[in-house]
């Protein structure tokens, strides 16, 4: 991962073959390795996705999620990170039952104090994604109020700038937990 961040708009063209090339990526870590794969991007609103905010929320992650498998004993066949332009992400291919996992991430999504930044999707050896419905878990929360996520959204109930400036008071308020 480079130390030097695009921190620029990216383009709706950009964005789409971002997500082709993360579902290729994909596939491929699948055929290769036969296991487990957890895909990791965090949440970022508006149209910069790489700059130091998303930067350090993908690096708590990629933190926790190492803890994860540790803790757990689970084998970590590979994994990488990228920094694109379209945001950071991961891929670690992970030697456990995608089920497992899956509880596992969805319970430090709920639990850790940036978990709602993280966007952690679990895959089968078969290439499977598994949803947050298939654990009887509802749709996401907004970021700032307690409804839907969707629905903030939808009605553009935020500003982008509170937005950011929510993640970026949760990210100092992780940091500063972590330190003292
Ligand atoms: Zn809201």
């Amino acid at each position: 991962m480079t130390p030097r961040f695009e921190d620029r708009a990216v383009t709706l063209p950009e964005l789409l073959a971002s997500r082709d090339a993360r579902q290729a990526r994909q596939t491929a870590w699948l055929q290769r390795h036969g296991v487990t794969l957890i895909s990791f991007t965090v949440v970022a609103p508006g149209p910069v996705k790489d700059c130091d905010l998303t930067r350090r929320i993908f690096s708590h992650g990629l933190l926790a999620l190492d803890a994860l498998a540790t803790r757990a004993g689970w084998p970590v066949k590979a994994r990488a990170s990228f920094a694109f332009v379209t945001g950071p992400e991961a891929l670690i291919a992970i030697n456990a039952p995608a089920p497992a996992v899956k509880q596992a991430t969805i319970s430090l999504e709920q639990t850790h104090p940036l978990g709602r930044l993280w966007d952690i999707d679990v895959l089968t050896p078969h290439g499977e994604i598994l949803s947050r419905q298939q654990f009887s878990l509802p749709p996401r929360t907004c970021l700032i109020c307690s409804r839907p996520a969707a629905l903030c959204v939808r009605e553009q109930t935020h500003t982008l700038a509170q937005l950011l400036a929510h993640m970026e008071a949760r990210l100092n308020d992780a940091e500063h937990a972590t330190h003292a």
